[in-house]
């Protein structure tokens, strides 16, 4: 009762909804080493949300399982051009990125299982940790005046990452300026997050001095158990200014929007993931990254 009270409350008070722009583009890379703690969700229903609210969004498949461009119903089988071709072939980002049927302005780069040979492949090749730096600066570099049907201009940039700390994690936080982590509600959840926060410090003083962890969230909340709620609380007390104040629940809609190759914002836009994502989306665009 309590959560359909708010949903309507939420609703009512999304409807419509236009977010700000930001004043120049955000690259925001959505990492964590675990699997299946929500970070393709995170990222593809965030951008949906963020691109109903009017915002022009990409989002970059960096993970070989490309599960985001499924979930955005990308084709992304072996033969298309793909992520893989941007990070070992320098083929330009522009080439490759297709617009995604369900919102105007979403876009995406997407990921086909070639990607996964280039964590080796990058090993070998010349300034390895920046292929992705190089080809995100110089696709928004050349996009205003670029011809084709792609994007013009970008307000976000959103990068989903492989669940390791491999050279697709290290290529996706180093072309990034900030670090969304999301984090699931459970007991686990903290230790993990230890490692993680040792790299992205390690990212910050030796490949991208501005990194930050601008933002938390947390995922498959489910607000009637006292194990989340401390997981909650305990995330919040280290993570005051990051946590966001909306959590994403428990919600069987959000895992059944990708068989359909859409976004819980489009499968069901009232559903209560559907709400979550978009109020995450605004929270996002009203927390701008000094
Ligand atoms: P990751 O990218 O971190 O591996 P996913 O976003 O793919 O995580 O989520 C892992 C699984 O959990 C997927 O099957 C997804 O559909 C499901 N899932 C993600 N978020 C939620 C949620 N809020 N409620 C229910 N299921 C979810
Ligand atoms: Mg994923």
């Amino acid at each position: 009762m309590r959560q359909l009270t708010r949903d309507h409350a939420r609703r009512r008070e999304l409807e419509g909804l236009v977010f700000d722009a930001p004043q120049s583009t955000r690259i925001i890379t959505i990492a964590n080493q675990k699997g299946g703690v929500g970070k393709t969700s995170t990222t593809v229903n965030l951008a949906a949300a963020l691109a109903m609210g009017g915002l022009s969004v990409l989002v970059i498949d960096m993970d070989p399982q490309g599960n985001a461009s499924t979930a955005l119903g990308i084709d992304h089988h072996a033969d298309v051009p793909s992520m893989y071709e941007v990070l070992v072939e320098s083929q330009p980002l522009g080439e490759v990125i297709q617009r995604v049927e369900e919102v105007e302005t979403l876009w995406c780069a997407p990921a086909t299982i070639d990607l996964s040979g280039a964590e080796i492949e990058l090993v070998s090749m010349v300034a390895r940790e920046n292929r992705l730096r190089g080809a995100v600066r110089d696709f928004l570099a050349s996009a205003e005046g670029a011809e084709g049907e792609g994007p013009r201009h970008l307000d976000y940039v959103l990068i989903d990452c492989p669940p390791s700390l491999g050279l697709l994690t290290v290529n996706s936080l180093v072309a990034a300026r900030e670090v969304l982590i999301p984090i699931q509600a459970e007991y686990y959840a903290l230790e993990g997050l230890t490692l993680l926060l040792r790299n992205i410090d390690l990212m910050r003083q030796h490949l991208n001095p501005e990194l930050v962890v601008s933002s938390i969230l947390l995922t498959m909340y489910d607000a009637r158990t006292r194990l989340a709620a401390q997981v909650a609380e305990d995330v919040r007390t280290h993570f005051p200014e990051q946590t966001f104040a909306t959590t994403i629940p428990r919600s069987v809609r959000i895992s059944e929007a990708p068989s359909y190759g859409q976004t819980v914002l489009s499968y069901d836009p009232t559903s209560s993931g559907a709400l979550a994502y978009r109020a995450a989306a605004k929270e996002l665009t009203e927390r701008p990254v000094a």
